[in-house]
């Protein structure tokens, strides 16, 4: 994938969950001429991590882009409903046992292990989230071309499409309204 950078851009935290954010620090994921990093360099991964409400151990987010495209494939396959496929599968086990055994576990109930670093504690929200079968039906892709964001659809009746109705919503609305109006014209 190419990818141009934007370096001073703030990401926006959309998804209500940070593995799916987390997936989403690449805008225009699906569109490979669009596909824009919009977290790169230390200083910005270590706000965004901050900002997703991950430990930000200094030297720690070297790790973060390959465990982000072994996220990718992995989620695309849940929300497609096939098989994840297995390099990308393996990969991120792989991850999850690394991260499981860096973790030290805390003296309290219920047990939680405080993970060394953000990848190691973003493959252990990756963990939790591939095993609540309360969340999986919930994770979306948003419809919109090109856009390839991931979310929690929490609404009611399971009927959010876009990663933000004032975004990917907004313009669907105005492709719909210009083909209504052609075909007036
Ligand atoms: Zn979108």
């Amino acid at each position: 994938m190419t990818a141009t950078t934007t370096p001073e851009a703030d990401v926006p935290l959309i998804a209500g969950h940070p593995v799916l954010d987390f997936a989403n620090t690449v805008a225009w994921r699906t569109d490979p001429k669009r596909s824009t990093e919009r977290v790169t360099g230390p200083v910005a991964w270590r706000r965004w991590a901050a900002a997703a409400g991950l430990p930000a151990a200094p030297g720690t987010f070297a790790g973060l882009p390959a465990l982000r495209a072994t996220l990718w494939p992995v989620l695309d396959a849940l929300v497609d409903d096939e098989p994840p496929p297995e390099d990308a599968w393996h990969a991120l086990m792989e991850a999850i046992r690394r991260a499981r055994e860096h973790a030290t576990p805390q003296p309290v109930f219920p047990l939680t292990r405080r993970p060394s670093g953000p990848a190691d504690a973003l493959a252990l929200h990756a963990e939790e989230l591939l095993s609540d079968p309360a969340l999986l039906p919930r994770v979306r892709r948003c419809e919109g071309p090109g856009c390839g964001w991931f979310f929690l659809d929490r609404s009611r009746g399971g009927t959010r499409r876009w990663c933000s109705s004032g975004d990917c919503g907004n313009r669907a609305r105005a492709r719909r309204h210009y083909a209504r109006t052609r075909g007036r014209s």
